[in-house]
């Protein structure tokens, strides 16, 4: 058991063990010293450790009681790090400041939510990099038309670019998730590369098109876009949603509504 904490299933515990995948993720994340970084969910240091190695500062989200208390103490102790105990699900990473880097083995209970929660303040980050759930990790990174293509897909790769890193085996945790996982790595687009000019618009198109996967565009987007607008883009309303790519869904939010 590691370090006399009892690992909260609720809370998505599994504390990484493995050496050697901690020295892979900590060299994909290739911590400067000055960078501004967060990390979610520290648990009992495994990632948060490493990193501190080589930052001058580490700023930390946990929202486990008992954890963050011993965060708070090496905190006091003079470990330089500022400690947040939160949710990261309302925590507003967008106050952190400007060029902030995200990273996280996230608690997988909640991971959708959070990667929307993060893509709302994309502006401000310069990458995220995430341990997570390896189906989800392949949801985020699917192309189109294909059976991991899905809502998570769209609204992530509208904002970011995806990148699978590797894979890691249930045996790397204590206790083990029933689960592979993954690691991602998420860069933002720049403003003038995001492909939609009104988000709620988009967003909306985007999950009427895979509310009822099975239906076509004519059917799931009836009343929010007009037939004479597939007809001008080239778009077949007998298709579904998960055939489009991100850039025509982008086109059916940007060709109406305004
Ligand atoms: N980083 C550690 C590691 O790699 O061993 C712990 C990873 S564990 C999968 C997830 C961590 O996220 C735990 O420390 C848990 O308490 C924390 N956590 C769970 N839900 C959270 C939430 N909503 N906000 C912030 N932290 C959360």
């Amino acid at each position: 058991m590691p370090e006399g904490h009892r690992p909260r299933k609720s809370l998505g515990q599994h504390f990484l063990h493995d050496p050697g995948v901690v020295a892979r993720i900590v060299a994909a994340i290739a911590p400067r010293p000055d960078d501004r970084m967060v990390e979610i969910g520290p648990g009992l240091g495994a990632l948060t450790r490493p990193l501190l190695e080589r930052l001058q500062h580490l700023q930390l989200v946990e929202i486990d009681r008992d954890l963050a208390a011993r965060w708070r103490a090496e905190a006091s102790a003079g470990l330089a790090i500022s400690l947040h105990e939160a949710d990261a699900l309302a925590f507003d990473f967008g106050a952190l400041g400007p060029d902030l880097r995200v990273v996280g083995n996230l608690p997988y209970n909640i991971s959708t939510p959070l990667l929307f929660h993060l893509a709302e303040c994309a502006g401000r980050l310069r990458d995220m990099h995430f341990m997570l759930q390896k189906e989800v990790v392949d949801r985020m990174a699917a192309a189109p038309d294909t059976p991991d293509y899905g809502r998570l897909s769209v609204m992530l790769q509208a904002r970011f670019r995806v990148e699978k890193l590797f894979t890691v085996p249930p045996g790397a945790f204590t206790p083990p998730p029933k689960v592979d996982s993954a690691v991602v790595r998420l860069m933002p687009l720049s403003p003038e590369a995001i492909p939609y000019r009104d988000a709620r618009r988009f967003a909306e198109i985007v999950a009427r098109a895979f509310g009822q996967r099975r239906k076509t565009l004519r059917n799931t987007l009836k009343g929010l876009v007009e037939a004479e607008v597939f007809e001008r883009l080239g778009i077949d309303p007998g298709r579904r949603g998960e055939t489009l790519d991100v850039a025509e869904f982008a086109a059916l939010a940007n060709a109406g509504g305004d």
